[in-house]
């Protein structure tokens, strides 16, 4: 069943296949110059043109159809220059699929200056409209033209605009790359919110612009698709002006004004309310157009992503987590650090098919990590990619095969069990 689809003339398209009845809930594919992804779909991140402690070859073989690097690193390190004269992201990093890009005001107005998205999404830790790290000192200033920031590498002071962002990713050469955003959290103040909301709109028309100019003197490389991001905080208002917005908004040029591909999903989402919020914007948002949604991981996350019509998600939580001894499993959550697994000759997870569940046993990751080996932190990343790509996978399927509701009920229902009692 064909239910819409993008004109595919630039090597980007979409097309959804399979949806579910009362419900923003649909499965379908992206396409790219460098492959397609079926969605919905989990991009694990590369955030420095590499998934720590995992190759390239090993992301494919558990599953992965694409990745998604951070513009405002690359361009800190190595230089977005040097991807561009290596042939673009995919071939510096030897990652042949598609790949995206985030545009950077995320870190810039956050990573960059000392609070995680974690902290953001606190409403007791943080009150203020500067982005200010724990050290007072204000390491970020936004104003109508763009972010001055200090690198979080050497101290040194940078300057990112909606045309210098677009500059950096058409370099950096990713299929799918981000408009350029004010990120705000949840305790600035509704009339910054509203500030923000309207700078974001703006810089999106430059975005757009540039894109465009950029798109026409680089014709020789392979198109990238610019989807623009969904801001406003925690306001309904604000959400569904900024979805209207941003799907009306065009490039300036009379005579072909384009518009954006898709759309990221962004900001400060508090979990209790990500499904709300997510409904009032995919309402309002073309239907046949992708949305991404920014940084968002977690299991039950996923399934109200999926639930409220995201196609593809990001995050650096499920490579995070492992780092520290965290694992994923149909049960919930659990350490593999504690002593519980230090005769556990058994696989993390029984129904796990990755390479680290089919050849280790949780005592021998266990001791990798007590012994703090660096196989330790690959085991574990390996196996927790696989369960979030493969979760989502089982998601599209059970979407196209017509029983998503059953195989949520049944996931939501075991996941519980550890998780409840096993959080670090
Ligand atoms: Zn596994």
């Amino acid at each position: 069943m064909r239910i819409n689809a993008l004109p595919s003339g630039n090597g980007f398209s979409f097309e959804i296949t399979h949806g579910l009845e009362n419900s923003l809930a649909r499965a379908g594919t992206i396409s790219t110059p460098h492959g397609e992804v079926a969605t919905p779909a989990f991009i694990p991140v590369g955030t420095k043109a590499t998934v720590k402690a995992v190759l390239p070859e090993t992301m494919k073989e558990l599953g992965a159809q694409a990745l998604l690097s951070n513009a405002y690193h690359l361009y800190l390190q190595p230089g977005s220059d040097i991807i561009d004269d290596a042939g673009g992201l995919s071939r510096f990093m030897n990652w042949p699929g598609p790949t995206f890009t985030d545009s950077g005001g995320f870190q810039v107005l956050s990573l960059g200056v000392g609070f995680k998205k974690v902290l953001a999404m606190d409403v007791q830790t943080f009150r203020s409209d500067e982005v200010v790290a724990g050290n007072k000192e204000r390491l970020a200033h936004v104003d109508d033209d763009g972010v001055t920031f200090k690198s979080h590498i050497d101290g040194s002071m940078h300057r990112f605009t909606p045309e210098i962002s677009m500059r950096v990713q058409h370099q950096i050469g990713a299929d799918i790359i981000f408009a350029f955003d004010e990120c705000t959290t949840l305790h600035n103040t509704r009339k910054y919110q509203e500030k923000a909301l309207e700078r974001t709109r703006a810089w999106g028309i430059r975005c757009l612009d540039e894109h465009q100019k950029l798109t026409l003197e680089r014709s020789e490389k392979p198109y990238q698709a610019l989807y623009g991001v969904i801001q406003g905080a925690q306001y309904e208002d604000l959400r569904k002006k900024a979805a209207t917005d941003m799907a009306a908004l065009r490039s300036s040029d009379p005579e072909n004004p384009i518009a954006f591909d898709g759309f990221g999903l962004g900001g400060a989402l508090d979990k209790k309310t990500l499904g709300t919020i997510l409904t009032w914007m995919n309402e309002i948002l073309p239907v046949e157009k992708p949305r991404h949604l920014l940084g968002i991981g977690a299991p039950e996350d996923l399934f109200i992503g999926v639930d409220n019509g995201i196609d593809t998600f990001d995050c650096v939580l499920a490579s995070r987590i492992a780092r520290t001894s965290a694992v994923y499993t149909m049960e919930g959550r659990y350490n593999l650090s504690n002593a519980a697994n230090r005769r556990a000759f058994e696989p993390i997870d029984a129904e796990c098919d990755c390479y680290t569940c089919t050849h280790y046993t949780k005592a021998y990751v266990h001791h990798l990590f007590r012994g703090k080996e660096i196989n330790a932190a690959t085991l574990a990343t390996i196996h927790n990619e696989r369960f979030i790509v493969r979760l989502v996978d089982q998601m599209r399927a059970a979407l196209i095969a017509g029983n998503y509701p059953e195989m949520k009920a049944e996931f939501m229902g075991r996941y519980k069990h550890l998780s409840g009692q096993a959080r670090d």
